[in-house]
């Protein structure tokens, strides 16, 4: 995948998604390209979303194999515009799929000024739903790399997340231990409504965050079975 970047020259602006599901290495993956870009010489800012707190809410990307590299934590695109410096000439942005829909102008704003932008996201939520804005990043980029977990029940190439834990809720923040990557065979979508709800002690289920709820009027594809 590194060929595509040395094609585009020095202030010729393009965008680049990284996209998967967790564990598939999406930000080691950033981390490395924008390191990269670094020894280049280049001027490099990263980004994330305020909701990532998962390690502690360090203004880190940290990756699960504790990579980290430093980036500014914005509450939203408008505070990331603010804090983006005219110099930057590459910029990353991690976990993008918590963005508002927003951020996809923004990111084709900052290529068509020349800059290299680099985002890395969910492409589905734990039902198997595509996560917006990450189709239309995906759409609009000049180049998709989708990364595949290790099935964690039978160790085949994994394109979902699977929740472990009882809720409806699109996103489980900090709760990192309540998925695992699982293949298409393994995959259970239905399996977070199924199980009972556990005690209201557990920890992992109160510190839940809701932070994007499917559209009124746009339902989340549901499999027939
Ligand atoms: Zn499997």
């Amino acid at each position: 995948m590194e060929n595509y970047f040395h094609s585009f020259g020095r202030g010729v602006g393009h965008i680049e998604v990284i996209c998967g599901s967790m564990f598939s290495g999406k930000s080691e993956e950033l981390i490395r390209r924008l390191r990269r870009a670094m020894m280049e010489k280049r001027r490099v800012q990263a980004f994330k979303p305020v909701i990532d707190n998962r390690y502690g809410g360090t203004d880190e990307i940290i990756s699960h194999s504790a990579l980290r590299l430093q980036a500014h934590v914005v509450r939203n695109t408008e505070e990331l515009l603010r804090r983006l410096e005219d110099r930057t000439e590459v910029l990353g942005i991690d976990e993008v799929q918590f963005f508002d829909s927003g951020v996809v102008d923004v990111c084709a704003r900052l290529a068509n000024m020349g800059r290299r932008v680099i985002v890395a996201g969910l492409d589905q939520d734990y039902s198997g739903t595509p996560f917006d804005p990450m189709p239309h990043l995906m759409a609009i980029a000049e180049v998709v790399d989708k990364l595949l977990a290790v099935c964690s029940r039978c160790g085949a190439p994994a394109n979902h997340t699977q929740r472990l834990v009882a809720s409806d809720e699109r996103v489980l923040v900090g709760a990192a231990d309540s998925y695992e990557p699982r293949c298409r065979r393994c995959f259970e979508p239905d399996l977070a409504r199924q199980m009972p709800m556990p005690l209201s002690g557990d920890e992992r289920v109160t510190d839940r965050v809701h932070v994007d709820a499917p559209k009124a009027g746009n339902p989340p594809l549901r499999r027939e079975s």
